[in-house]
């Protein structure tokens, strides 16, 4: 009999939390996992589910337009109804939280509602108890930061933005990474007026410079007004609701909603871990070793809370990895390399390897494949919309160490890319690959001539 209550008390039923604590519990280990705001975490909840089903929404507009020349004729203009969407979404949402809760449950893992904190190295108190486990993983994710300053208590973060009571004709998206340049897309395909600023020169900081300059003109051919090299000084809320924002520049502009996009720290303040002992590093997230074990050998930690790599399929290769290390004897081997990655504004980017400037870094010789054009569809539609593609080749090897692509759908096709990078594949792999015809990525197989 263990001296403990759990073999395994897993903090966070995120995505890495409830990855680990599902697995573990089905291989027989007793498992604990303890939730304080929502089941699936902020992936499921305020995250990547929700955003995605925003981005469809907001692309509909574009698809009525487009479907006029192909010889579809609407009585009225489409009209959207926020309500509508905000509330199917929630709907959604629970449906996804009632599953997330039977998965765990089935497993064999308890699920305790509540705050938990570290007390000790084997210890954690939750609604008022003290609980004893042999390991403690701590999977508390990140949390939406937003700079100080006069009116800053005015601006939502993405926590905020998916229930929002009214929808904005006017929004102000501040931040230049993944989720400013989502949600400026889904205000603006919603009907917002958007205009997303930045505080530097270009968005989207390192990724490649191409794709960077090339989103940069889609956005704006869509519509958004994006904003270089802005900051805000202050937020004044005005007597009718509304946000009077004063720019560094000292332009201002009145607007019905500020989103604040500008990173995530990870999810660590008053969580006991310094009772415990556990180490941060600078930024406050988790220091852990190759094994997710942190400096306190009982307890680990992985997810946004470590602050390697905020994803969600990242996330849960963590628990995976931790499960099959700590209970079945593997070897922890996770490559962070060559990730595949989509940010979903309209046209999406999607993208694995090198960023041209990294390959340059890494290899003496590179060639580089780019084609830039109009997809089929927009031939007919009218649509202005041009796609991207771009193949990074070390010329040595002929190993494609970098692919990118801005247009539609560029998520799901780099998916499929992903797999050959990992396989190793080089540029005549690509080269003797049959395309697919007529589809836009049959373009990365018939890449021929380098530009660089
Ligand atoms: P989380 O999912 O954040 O889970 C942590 C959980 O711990 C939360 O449920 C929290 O309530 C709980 N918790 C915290 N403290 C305690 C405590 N003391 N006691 C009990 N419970 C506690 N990633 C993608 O791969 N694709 C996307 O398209 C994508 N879109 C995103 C869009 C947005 C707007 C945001 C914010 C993120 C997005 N991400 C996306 C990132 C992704 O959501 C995260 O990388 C992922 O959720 C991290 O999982 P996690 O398990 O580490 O943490
Ligand atoms: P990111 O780290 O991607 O971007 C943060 C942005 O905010 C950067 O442009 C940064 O500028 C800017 N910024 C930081 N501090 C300030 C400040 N004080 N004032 C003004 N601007 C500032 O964070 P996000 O919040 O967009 O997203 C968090 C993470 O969630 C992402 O990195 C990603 O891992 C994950 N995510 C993934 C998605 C997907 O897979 N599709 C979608 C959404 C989120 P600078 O570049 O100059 O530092």
């Amino acid at each position: 009999m263990s001296q403990y209550d759990y073999d395994l008390f897993v903090i966070g039923a995120g995505s890495g939390g409830v990855r680990a604590g599902r697995m573990a519990a089905a291989l027989g280990v007793r498992v604990a996992i303890a939730e304080d705001r929502y089941l699936g975490g902020t992936c499921v909840n305020v995250g990547c589910v929700p955003k995605k089903l925003y981005v469809y929404a907001s692309h509909f507009l574009e698809d009525f337009h487009d479907s006029a020349n192909f010889g579809w004729q609407h009585q009225a203009a489409p009209k959207f109804h926020w309500p509508t969407l905000r509330d199917n979404k929630i709907t959604e949402i629970k449906r996804l939280n009632g599953i997330y809760d039977s998965l765990l449950k089935n497993a064999g893992a308890e699920l305790i509602d509540g705050r938990a904190t570290v007390t000790g190295p084997h210890t954690v108190s939750i609604n008022g108890k003290e609980l004893s486990a042999e390991r403690i993983l701590v999977a508390t994710g990140g949390w939406p930061f937003i700079p100080e300053f006069p009116g800053s208590e005015h601006a939502i973060s993405s926590n905020e933005v998916f229930d929002l009571e009214k929808f904005p004709k006017h929004a102000v998206v501040v931040g230049g990474g993944y989720i400013a340049v989502e949600f400026a897309g889904i205000f603006n395909g919603l009907g917002a007026n958007t205009e997303l600023l930045y505080r530097g020169d270009l968005f989207l900081r390192g990724f490649d410079q191409d794709v960077r300059e090339f989103v940069a003109e889609e956005l704006t051919k869509k519509g958004i007004t994006t904003r270089f090299n802005t900051n805000i000084a202050r937020i004044d809320k005005t007597d009718n609701g509304q946000f009077e924002v004063q720019l560094e520049s000292g332009e201002s502009m009145v607007t019905d909603l500020v989103l604040y996009a500008t990173g995530r720290v990870p999810n660590t303040s008053n969580l006991g871990l310094e009772t415990a002992g556990v180490e941060l590093d600078g930024k406050g997230a988790i220091k852990v070793d190759e094994n997710f074990q942190t400096n306190v050998p009982s307890i680990y930690a992985l997810g946004d809370v470590i602050n390697r790599v905020q994803l969600t399929p990242v996330a849960l290769a963590e628990g995976m990895a931790l499960v099959k290390h700590l209970y079945q004897g593997q070897q922890i081997a996770l490559d962070y390399r060559q990730i595949p990655t989509a940010v979903f504004c309209q046209p999406n980017i999607g993208t694995v390897g090198l960023a041209e400037h990294e390959a340059r870094e890494k290899y003496a010789n590179i060639q580089i494949f780019r084609s830039s054009f109009k997809p089929l569809k927009h031939t007919i539609s009218g649509s202005d919309e041009r796609t991207l593609m771009k193949l990074i080749v070390d010329a040595d090897s002929d190993k494609v160490v970098g692919v990118h692509m801005v247009g539609a759908e560029a998520g799901e096709i780099i998916q499929g890319i992903g797999i050959a990078l990992r396989a190793g594949a080089t540029k005549s792999c690509f080269d003797s690959t049959i395309g697919i015809h007529p589809t836009t990525a049959e373009e990365f197989v018939t890449m021929r001539e380098p530009v660089s």
